[in-house]
């Protein structure tokens, strides 16, 4: 069944969650120029609705109802700033499935896993909820009697958050979640390809309760907004997700007012299948690690690196697993893997690819492709596909699985299939990645910490270490204790 773009469209604007203005100081706004652009259904082409397009200027005003609503905000007990936030989930739970449609409809994956978008990305702000109590700091043995030195945490300020159109509401949550519950106040830059999602999380901030200019969000012209958030001294953290060349670019700009920047960038992600590995277990998580997304997900399995022994069987079984993928519109009842974001990563993929070719779907659908003995030096190799390819390299030792693996500037996610407790547990110490799934092709959740080595980025999201992203350390000595 294909869905009606606009019948979706108005189910959505009825229940108030069709946003098409940026959110600024807790107002609706347009461009100032008026200017606006079209989000598309990557499924068909057609246009959903047209958006403000905003630039320089509405962001410095979002930056300053960011800063004016910090003075306050950062002043709320964690209690009250817990509270706000759990409302916030709540509500991101009743509307699940608006949500989720309005993922399927502006980014195109199967409607299933944009549910299980919005359990996860909801879930950022549910964890953050809870451990906006659990902030605090410490005492430290003072070296001189007539001393005690404490540490407190306190929030890092106005925060700048830039996000990809992959994931449309989890990477915003795992930014928001945890800078709101320490007390930092938000300017959001979602992605032009994916703003609706953005803006429908940012009106049930509103219903939630949480106050005006706390959650702010602008988009439209990417580098005019990047650049207004880098060059003022108000915004005091930029939390990056997307590729590695505009993070790089972020970072250098952000050097001018020496800035705190978080960057989750790019991957290159190995998925190791040993000899002994249990053959449906590898196969089941090569095939959620690879294809979920349309294989548009910076942990994807972009090598898959199989030892000889297994590598015919383990090629014929993956190959008979992608053959009964489902591919079409993600509202379709069975869909596995839905259209790419757009024409451009169609091509992108097509350039490295040896083999797989456009859907008979057309447009946007590309063939879910398995391309057998690719080797390191091969552009499939040292390149995110961000598509649904899965590329086969052979490997005889354990040393050669690790040199192979770690042979990459990226250090996102890595995957492990063995059933050798001493061998899984040695190879994960070696592969230099921040996430290693070992026996599991999905492993990102809430409560684990998420980011990369090298140049996959800096910092991690989720879990306790993702609340200290958002946290200043403050020493204080407190002298002359003897004295009455
Ligand atoms: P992208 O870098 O093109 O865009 C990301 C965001 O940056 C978008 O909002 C975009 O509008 C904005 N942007 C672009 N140019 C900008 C500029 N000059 N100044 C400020 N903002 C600018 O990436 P994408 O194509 O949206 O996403 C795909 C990439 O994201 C992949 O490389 C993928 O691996 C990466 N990614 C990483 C993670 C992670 O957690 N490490 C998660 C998801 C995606």
């Amino acid at each position: 069944m294909s869905v009606d773009a606009h019948s979706v469209a108005s189910q959505l604007n009825s229940s108030g969650l069709l946003r098409t203005q940026g959110l600024i100081g807790g107002k609706w706004s347009d461009a100032y120029d008026g200017k606006t652009i079209k989000v598309y259904n990557p499924a068909t082409g057609e246009s959903i609705v047209d958006i403000a397009c905003m630039g320089g200027r509405e962001t410095n005003d979002a930056i300053s109802a960011a800063y004016d609503a910090y003075r306050s905000w950062s002043k709320t007990t964690a209690a009250e700033r817990s509270k706000f936030l759990r409302k916030w989930y709540d509500l991101l739970m009743v509307h699940k499935e608006e949500l989720a449609q309005l993922i399927t409809l502006e980014q195109g994956k199967p409607l299933k896993e944009s549910i299980g978008e919005i359990n996860y990305g909801a879930g950022f702000i549910e964890f953050a909820a809870e451990e906006a109590k659990r902030i605090y700091g410490d005492i430290i043995p003072a070296p001189l009697s007539d001393r005690r030195l404490f540490v407190l945490k306190q929030p890092v300020g106005v925060v700048g958050a830039i996000t990809p159109w992959n994931f449309p509401l989890a990477m915003i949550t795992r930014k928001v979640g945890p800078a709101l519950a320490c007390g930092c106040t938000v300017v959001i830059k979602p992605s032009e390809l994916t703003p609706l999602t953005a803006l429908a999380a940012a009106e049930l901030s509103i219903q939630a309760g949480i106050p005006a200019g706390v959650v702010n969000v602008v988009m439209g012209n990417a580098p005019d907004i990047g650049d207004a958030l880098i060059a003022s001294p108000q915004v005091l953290k930029i939390t990056f997700t997307g590729s590695t060349a505009v993070g790089k670019k972020l970072m250098a700009g952000s050097a001018e007012t020496v800035k705190k920047v978080s960057l989750e960038l790019g991957g290159n992600a190995p998925c190791i299948v040993f000899d002994d590995a249990d053959l449906d277990v590898a196969v089941k998580g090569t095939l959620a690690a690879k294809f979920r997304n349309s294989g548009q997900t910076c942990v994807c399995a972009n090598r898959i690196i199989v030892q000889e022994g297994i590598y015919e069987k383990f090629a014929n079984a993956l190959r008979d697993a992608v053959q009964n993928m489902k591919v079409g519109d993600g509202f379709s009842e069975g869909v596995a893997q839905g259209p790419l974001i757009n024409e451009a990563a169609v091509k992108k993929g097509a350039k490295v690819i040896l083999g797989g070719k456009r859907h008979s779907l057309g447009f946007t659908f590309y063939e879910p492709t398995v391309i057998s003995d690719v080797n390191s030096e091969m552009r499939i190799s040292r390149e995110e596909a961000f598509g649904p390819v899965a590329p086969l390299l052979r490997f005889k030792t354990e040393e050669d699985a690790i040199r192979i693996a770690n042979d990459t500037n990226a250090g996102l996610g890595s995957y492990i299939f063995t059933n050798s407790i001493q061998r899984s547990w040695r190879v994960a110490e070696a592969l230099e990645y921040g996430l290693v799934g070992v026996n599991e092709g999905v492993i990102s959740t809430e409560v684990a910490p998420f980011g990369g080595y090298k140049q996959s980025g800096l910092g991690r999201e989720g879990s306790k270490y993702g609340m200290d992203e958002y946290l200043e350390i403050k020493y204080v000595c407190l002298g002359n204790m003897n004295k009455e």
